[in-house]
């Protein structure tokens, strides 16, 4: 399948009115990728998403699925399928007439659709219950109603429009699961619309990171979490503290960066860059330690504690180190234990030289929703 369902976008507008709500978009999704993308309300993801489903059609550009140009093409012929956020079950039609209803419009006689529609349902789980009406379902089993639905076309491509937003949390954690195991036993190529970062991190091959129309990084999730293109994506994501200062001097690859109040920061890979550039860089917030006291002038930074968080794994101390944004730093619970931390304290972080990311992309901005 892997061919067949790769998703080729050149140059993709859509323009409704005065909105941009798609900007020139390029984006390659390999076939059998599970995509994720991700992005402030607004920015343009849904948008993208239903342009490849052919719901809407683009102000400009090309869409390719299985190296086959579907940008004209009516939604049921380019091998797409998808599952609305609602659901859109017909609430009068049992399970099996509901998944079989798409084989119904293409024209396939009774016996066989409702077979078919039984043997999908049988893939979500969902054979004992084919004769119910979805009202007699829970959300879970809802979802995977519309799932079993979208499926027995046998689509390439399987779109889904923030398909877990309308369960609780512990269902979500769930059917997130069954997500991906679903796309894999297919091997088809899933594009999901999520508003959460840990679902895209988890589900995804490759997340798509965007903001007002365009794609600011398409990557592995590795790749967007750790090493972020933009102070944006660093933002956006979480996990990173956004640092700001001047070039001092480079020396090979490695650079050392001063910090408005003199501190100083050496990046390891500063390829391409020259004495005298103001530069962001990132740092995780898993990787630095906290202590009562000054340990090293370099690669650190202190403040105020101004507020702490008991997360479970982890405790997130916040301090106000001057510099405008906070600077988090996510401990280790026992090592927080080891040494409590009181608001108001005054503390000092450290890390190693290596953590310092310098972030190329110029998107500065906080992901803002683009209403
Ligand atoms: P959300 O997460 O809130 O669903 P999104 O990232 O999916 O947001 P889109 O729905 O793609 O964003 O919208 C992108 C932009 O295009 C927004 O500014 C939106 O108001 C605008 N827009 C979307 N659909 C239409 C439409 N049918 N007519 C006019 N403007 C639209």
């Amino acid at each position: 399948m892997t061919d067949q369902s790769r998703i080729d976008i050149r140059k993709v507008t859509k323009l409704y009115g005065g909105v941009r709500a798609v900007n020139e978009v390029d984006l390659t999704i390999d076939g059998g990728a599970y995509c994720c993308m991700i992005g402030p309300s607004g920015c343009g993801k849904t948008t993208l998403l239903r342009m490849i489903a052919g719901h809407e059609i683009p102000s400009s550009g090309a869409i390719a699925i299985g190296g086959e140009d579907v940008t004209a093409l009516r939604t049921g012929d380019r091998g797409t399928a998808l599952m609305f956020q609602n659901y859109a079950l017909f609430p009068h039609l049992s399970l099996t007439d509901n998944v079989a209803f798409s084989l119904r419009v293409r024209g396939q006689g009774a016996d066989q659709r409702r077979a078919a529609a039984r043997a999908m349902l049988e893939r979500v789980q969902l054979r004992h219950l084919a004769d119910r009406v979805p009202s007699e379902l829970s959300g879970g089993q809802q979802q995977r109603v519309a799932l079993a639905r979208a499926l027995i076309t046998n689509p390439k491509v399987l779109l889904l429009d923030e398909p877990l937003s309308a369960l609780d949390e512990f269902l979500r954690l769930r059917m997130r699961v069954e997500l991906k195991r679903l796309q894999s036993d297919l091997g088809i190529t899933f594009v999901h619309v999520t508003h959460t970062q840990p679902e895209a991190i988890a589900l995804a091959d490759q997340v798509v990171v965007m903001d007002h129309g365009l794609i600011e990084q398409a990557a592995s999730p590795r790749q967007v979490y750790g090493r972020p293109h933009s102070p944006y994506v660093a933002r956006f994501m979480g996990g990173q503290n956004v640092l700001a200062g001047k070039i001092e001097k480079v020396t090979g690859a490695v650079a050392v960066i001063a910090a408005p109040d003199g501190t100083r920061y050496d990046l390891i890979d500063a390829s391409g860059l020259v004495a005298g550039a103001p530069v962001k860089f990132s740092v995780r917030r898993d990787r630095i330690a906290l202590s009562d006291a000054a340990t090293a002038a370099r690669n650190a930074a202190h403040g105020k504690i101004v507020n702490i968080e008991y997360q479970g794994t982890f405790v997130k101390v916040s301090l106000d180190t001057g510099r405008g944004e906070e600077f988090i730093v996510y401990m280790d619970d026992d090592e927080y234990l080891a040494a409590p931390k009181e608001v108001g304290q005054v503390v000092y972080a450290t890390w190693k030289p290596e953590l310092n990311h310098f972030l190329r992309g110029t998107n500065d901005s906080a992901g803002t929703p683009h209403e």
